[in-house]
């Protein structure tokens, strides 16, 4: 996964200098990796994408044979991909949604709404008392922070439940929610279940054993409150290694695991919602050496860009895992910058030490012109960076194999 394909590499190698850097998405790579997460998994457990890792509508449209919906967290993200992929199931979720929104997804029709409040939950009922036609209902899930047992989250690199955070409703909050709706309070609203998204950051067994708690308290609530519980939304969270990058999640036990779940409860349909895990590997962040120096004994190479495209080794204090692409014209009448020691820092142009991408390469002999590709760029890399900081120029998007 460090060492891009083919397509990627040639596309990479014949982009004009003016071109880098550049983000090349091979989009065979992410059907043919999306077909084989679905095929781990079992019948009866639904696979939605979180859109926020990356929202590209040629990524959203790719792995369209592959879900079942795409769960979306703002107003923006459920225009945009309801324009991306049109008629598809979305699930409306995050804290702090506007009463726009709310109308919005209302009026786009969503398939599942994500109650994260109390006041979320009655924004939605009295928008919706208007708009829903009469004998249709809201379907609802409440996202609840649940007090996981043990250490099932110890592993995380990301919390957002097992402990105080602005996520979800406090489990007495889900309490008062689900006998509102269970009393009929609003005749148009129906509660069809649980959603939790836990934590991000962890393994296949970690995962299962959150899923395991989060159904059993879910069974527990809809017995105290009289209603069926149909469908259990576990989340997303599935770890992806940025210093190991070609030891993938192991999605065959996570899908063994989660089949166990459903036959222990006949009726109750379990959804998953990965973003990172299903996108990071299909793109790739290239530019080219700008210049190379030594500094107080250290090797250090400048590329074209840097964390202002790709935040994602700042944001996770990670070195982003690359692969140098030696690239031969060099058009200057003198000698190309270039380092000798067993290893080299590649950093940006921004004026910050913080413009680290990755630290202690080994790439002995690496030159000035020469091309690095940056590997897991496909997800939470340029829809998260800070674009405009400096205003260097925008990289170049590229979609192969379409
Ligand atoms: C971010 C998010 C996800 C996806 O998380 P990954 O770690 O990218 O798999 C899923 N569900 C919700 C509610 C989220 O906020």
């Amino acid at each position: 996964m460090t060492t891009p394909t083919d397509s990627v590499k040639d596309r990479i190698l014949s982009l004009d200098p003016a071109d880098l850097p550049a983000y090349v998405y091979d989009l065979a790579a992410l059907r043919e990796h999306a077909a084989s997460v679905r095929a781990a998994l079992p019948a009866g457990v639904e696979l939605y994408y979180a859109a926020k890792a990356n929202p590209e509508a040629e990524l959203l449209a790719a792995l369209g044979p592959y879900v079942d919906g795409y769960e979306v967290s703002s107003g923006g993200e459920l225009a945009h991909v309801a324009k991306a992929v049109p008629g598809r199931p979305l699930a409306f979720g995050g804290p702090g949604k506007t009463p726009a929104e709310l109308a919005a997804a209302l009026e786009a029709g969503v398939a599942r709404h994500h109650v994260e409040s109390l006041h979320d939950l009655r924004v939605l009922a009295t928008l919706s008392a208007r708009s829903t036609a009469p004998g249709s209902r809201i379907g609802i899930l409440l996202r609840v922070n649940l007090p996981l047992a043990g250490s099932c989250l110890a592993g995380s690199s990301l919390a957002m439940g097992g402990r105080p955070t602005p996520f979800g409703l406090d489990p007495a909050d889900a309490e008062t929610a689900a006998s509102l709706l269970s009393a009929d309070t609003w005749p148009h609203l129906e509660l069809l279940g649980v959603h939790a998204h836990l934590a991000s950051g962890l393994e296949a067994a970690a995962l299962l054993a959150a899923a395991e708690s989060i159904v059993t308290w879910s069974k527990a609530l809809s017995a105290r409150h009289g209603f069926a519980l149909r469908e259990v939304n576990v989340g997303g969270g599935m770890h992806v290694s940025y210093a190991a990058p070609d030891v993938l999640f192991d999605w065959q036990a996570y899908g063994e695991g989660l089949a166990r779940i459903t036959a222990a409860h006949p009726g109750l349909t379990l959804r998953i919602e990965p973003g990172r895990a299903l996108t990071a590997y299909c793109g790739w962040y290239a530019t080219e050496v700008l210049d190379v120096k030594d500094s107080h004994g250290e090797a250090f190479a400048v590329v074209r860009g840097g964390t202002h495209h790709l935040r994602t080794p700042a944001t996770k204090g990670h070195d982003q895992p690359c692969s140098v692409l030696p690239y031969e014209p060099w058009p200057r009448p003198w000698p190309r910058p270039a380092t000798d020691r067993p290893e080299t820092t590649l950093t940006g142009q921004l004026c910050t030490p913080k413009d680290l991408l990755a630290r202690n390469v080994p790439a002995p002999g690496l030159r000035a012109g020469d091309r690095v590709a940056f590997a897991l760029a496909g997800a939470y890399a340029w829809n998260i960076s800070h674009h405009d900081f400096l205003m260097h120029p925008h990289p170049t998007h590229h979609f192969l194999n379409a």
